[in-house]
């Protein structure tokens, strides 16, 4: 079906009180529905266990730091921010391109997210801040469980080896647990404290305008949702039209026709 056609009846929809995307989406009402009480009881306990990890291994951190070390930790930091936005881009291009919220286990509670985002792009900034950064709090827990019983068994010459390595993978996870929040931040029109608005306008952090080009049907670009940083360069190298080129070329399957059946959802279009 012509693109034009798909549009007009989707607009003919629209004024027949079937909205095409927003709250009122068959398919993200039926989304919004998924969300269970099991897990938002698994975000409290991620986000909770995952700040006070997170702390301590800062503490041991700060603990060794010396001043000669400072360029060295900056670029570890910085680095430790572009590898979260790789991260951000790829699972997000992941989600988005393959799999289906039918899945066992990551069906409801790493897809569902996805698929409803692109049809009601603003249930995220009505998401509480256990339902927003739930999952990401809860990947990135090991890691600093990991980091802390390093610290407190391992001798202390093996730690300042690999002081570096454990900064980038600070700011890393850091990065990780932001990502979410920050992506809110950039579907947030009214009310964002000033100190967020003046690091998207420095695109410190993921910037609305930015992250609009991601929202245009049908999804296939602009994944990174952390500061963005690596969404020009990867749109350039065509990174994700050959990474879906090669996993077509071995598994014959066409990326997004989850997504697509989901947008299609109570609109009637073939
Ligand atoms: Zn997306
Ligand atoms: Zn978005």
């Amino acid at each position: 079906m012509e693109e034009d056609t798909i549009k007009a009846k989707l607009f003919d929809k629209a004024h027949n009180k079937v909205s095409r995307w927003g709250p009122n989406h068959p398919g993200a009402k039926e989304l919004a529905k998924d969300y269970t009480s099991g897990q938002q009881l698994l975000g409290v306990f991620s986000v909770v266990s995952n700040v006070v990890t997170s702390i301590i291994t800062l503490i041991y951190l700060v603990r060794l730091f010396q001043w000669s070390y400072i360029f060295s930790v900056g670029v570890s930091i910085v680095l430790g921010i572009l590898g979260a936005d790789v991260l951000s881009g790829l699972i997000h291009w992941f989600a988005d391109s393959y799999g289906s919220v039918d899945l066992p286990v990551v069906g409801k509670a790493f897809i569902r997210p996805f698929r409803e985002h692109h049809i009601d792009p603003t249930a995220i900034t009505r998401h509480d801040f256990i339902e927003t950064n739930g999952n990401n709090f809860l990947v990135t827990f090991p890691g600093y469980l990991i980091a802390m019983y390093n610290f407190a068994f391992l001798p202390t010459s093996h730690v300042i080896k690999w002081y570096y390595v454990y900064c980038f993978l600070f700011a890393l996870s850091v990065f990780i647990n932001l990502t979410n929040q920050i992506h809110k931040y950039s579907h947030t029109y009214s009310g964002l404290p000033w100190w967020v608005t003046l690091l998207q306008d420095c695109h410190i952090i993921l910037p609305k305008h930015h992250h609009r080009t991601h929202h245009v049907a049908p999804h296939e670009t602009y994944f990174c949702i952390t500061t963005g940083w690596c969404n020009y360069p990867f749109e350039r190298l065509g990174v994700w039209t050959g990474l879906e080129t090669l996993i077509f070329w071995i598994t014959k399957i066409k990326p997004r026709q989850d997504d697509l059946a989901w947008a299609k959802k109570g609109q009637d279009i073939k």
